[in-house]
């Protein structure tokens, strides 16, 4: 396997995983095996990859913004990134509702198989629901107030506070561009350093990805329910990966004529990250690969991705959005409930938002669905129904995450001239052991 590219092997990695899987699940001890046996090992390397985040955060945000030199040049960026943000994730709304509503998936479920399902799942339903109840009893700032930490070291303590620890390192490095150079020089050059470790760490961590995939694959084929759920679910599913294939192909033309650059070189440059988020469902977990690619694949100067990739990682979910947007008029659908102008208009405020607010783990868009469809006066029972396809579409609507915010990244470096060259030309060269 040495001279493969490692989007390759990390490929073959998954294959094998599920073929193993699909073994195992026949034979009557296999899965006790894969989860006593592999499983933690893909739960090693899940933890390898978030011990990065708030290190690397923290390092290249700092490094980043104070290398900006100049405050205004920050709000330029942040601006452009808000902007581009939002923008994206109204699109991938727009296209979800498109499609569910030619598609129309719901229409093809019978009444005997929804009530099946929502029999099923009735129990995860609920515990999803009480979940989301306690973000619904929040007040409409609390976001805002969230964002600032009364206490760094207890910030960075928590892989959920990524936003607060994004805050701190913002303002550190407001700072740092603040003092005389003397002062601030030895302060820049040690977090320099740090920086370039923890890059290090990353390729390091990335030589077990082939490693770390096959094993969450086969855990979660052995783990996976009956295939005759999945078949009833089959049209919502495809209504939700046509849709996310859509905004890979829109992310692409983006890169095209945006960014300037050819969506062969961006594909290759972040298809690492893009197989890891598949394997690991989230979006935080793959940040530090995420990083790594656009950096050093794509061109990006760090001074841009490191600020706007950990952000969009937590407040950018393009993909998750248009799954929310499809999952709830597809239950609307299957309960035979009409959706006007006005309820869709909703869904696409509401999804955006959410979105906005689901944490970047697995299944954290489930937990926001409940919120719009709340909104849009969707029987919330019909989450039961979406349950058992919910990590396979999970998976894929992490990779339309992940790609998201690398093409935004290189949108903002375009148009402030900080996207050139890729620093590793050739595909894998950073990685030791080649
Ligand atoms: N798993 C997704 C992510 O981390 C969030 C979600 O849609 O559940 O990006």
């Amino acid at each position: 396997m040495k001279k493969l590219a490692l989007h390759w092997k990390i490929l073959i990695g998954m294959l094998l995983g599920v073929v193993f899987g699909l073994i195992m699940a026949q034979v009557s001890w296999g899965g006790d095996f894969v989860k006593d046996w592999i499983k933690p090992f893909g739960r090693i390397f899940i933890k390898s990859l978030k011990l990065i985040a708030m290190p690397l955060i923290l390092a290249s945000l700092i490094k980043g913004v104070s290398d900006l030199k100049d405050i205004s040049k920050l709000s330029l960026m942040g601006g452009r990134t808000i902007g581009m943000y939002i923008i994206t994730t109204v699109i991938a709304v727009s296209i979800g509702l498109l499609l569910v509503n030619s598609i129309k998936p719901g229409n093809s479920i019978s009444e005997s198989t929804r009530n099946e399902l929502v029999n099923n799942y009735v129990d995860k339903a609920e515990k999803y629901k009480t979940q989301a109840e306690l973000q619904k009893a929040n007040g409409p700032l609390k976001a805002l107030e969230d964002l600032v930490p009364s206490n760094i070291v207890a910030a960075a303590g928590n892989n959920k506070n990524m936003l607060q620890v994004i805050f701190f390192a913002i303002f550190f490095g407001i700072g740092l561009i603040l003092i005389p150079e003397k002062k601030s020089k030895p302060v820049k050059a040690f977090f320099d350093g740090f920086n370039e470790v923890i890059l290090k760490m990353i390729d390091l961590i990335m030589l077990a990805a082939p490693y770390g995939v096959f094993a969450l694959l086969a855990a979660l084929v052995v783990e996976s329910p009956s295939l005759d759920l999945f078949q009833a679910l089959a049209w919502y599913a495809i209504t939700v990966i046509i849709g996310l294939f859509l905004l890979l192909v829109f992310y692409n033309l983006i890169v095209l004529f945006l960014a300037r650059k050819k969506p062969s070189f961006f594909i290759k440059g972040i298809a690492p990250a893009q197989l890891l988020a598949f394997s690991t469902s989230s979006s935080a977990a793959t940040l530090p690969v995420t990083m790594e690619r656009v950096t050093e694949h794509l061109g990006v100067e760090e001074e841009v991705s490191s600020f706007v990739l950990p952000i969009g990682a937590t407040v950018n979910m393009d993909g998750t959005s248009l799954y929310q947007a499809v999952a709830a008029v597809f239950i609307a659908q299957a309960f035979g409930m009409h959706l006007g102008l006005s309820a869709q208009l909703g869904i696409i405020m509401t999804a955006t938002l959410a979105s906005i607010g689901s944490a970047a783990v697995p299944g954290a868009g489930m937990v926001m669905l409940i919120i719009v469809l709340a909104q849009a006066g969707i029987p919330e029972a019909g989450l039961a129904l979406i349950f058992a396809i919910d990590r396979p579409l999970d998976m894929l609507r992490t990779i339309a995450n992940v790609t998201g915010d690398a093409t935004v990244s290189m949108v903002v470096a375009k148009s402030l001239g900080k996207l050139g060259d890729p620093k590793v030309k050739n595909w894998d060269d950073n990685y030791p052991g080649k």
